[in-house]
């Protein structure tokens, strides 16, 4: 959602940097001149800024340690259905604060709905679901060691809680990415291709 048309008063000049912007509907890589820094009072040093996107005008905090709001993994997808689109933009923000757990299971959800919507049994185990999107081609040919090690990850009991890494949201979100593209935003924008303006 965009900013009405505005700015923040009183906005400083401070150390310019490039980095990712923290909002998650933006989430361009920038540089900003703009913003405000925090000074220790017993030194004077500077040990944390707020820098404010040129683009979307939103702020994002630095330490020496964090980025807050952080970058999240994957990208935007367009074409998806509205509560694909709400639980992929929150698998998103959970891994811009590092809760990858949370993560990889929204994913699995994810995956599941998405084999039971294109003709998967309903009542099948999460390994089930994967096994149904790669034999119905929707995982590329050479991507066999992967999809194996995110069924491998998939694989655990019910009662079972595992902490899940960084790379084990990387692996699932790359694999849901390529899905939710292939069902959802290239056939739509194979079709807008086709079609003559204004239909
Ligand atoms: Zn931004």
């Amino acid at each position: 959602m965009s900013l009405p048309e505005g700015d923040w008063p009183h906005k400083q000049n401070v150390q310019r940097k490039k980095y990712t912007c923290g909002y998650s509907d933006c989430s361009r890589e920038v540089g900003s001149d703009k913003g405000w820094e925090f000074h220790q009072s017993s030194n004077s040093q500077r040990i944390a800024h707020i820098y404010i996107c040129p683009v979307c005008c939103r702020p994002t905090f630095f330490d020496s340690v964090n980025q807050i709001p952080g970058t999240q993994l994957g990208t935007n997808i367009e074409h998806l259905p509205k509560e694909i689109s709400q639980l992929y933009s929150e698998v998103r923000k959970s891994t811009s604060q590092g809760a990858y757990t949370a993560a990889v299971l929204s994913c699995r959800k994810l995956l599941m709905h998405i084999a039971v919507e294109q003709g998967a049994q309903s009542n099948g185990s999460f390994v089930d679901y994967v096994d149904y999107l790669v034999d119905n081609h929707f995982a590329p040919p050479k991507s066999q060691p992967w999809v194996d090690r995110i069924r491998q990850k998939g694989n655990e009991a019910n009662h079972e809680i595992k902490i899940m890494v960084k790379s084990d949201a990387q692996e699932i979100m790359t694999f849901l990415e390529m899905l939710l593209k292939f069902i959802y935003e290239f056939p739509q924008k194979a079709q807008s291709a086709v079609l003559p303006p204004g239909q």
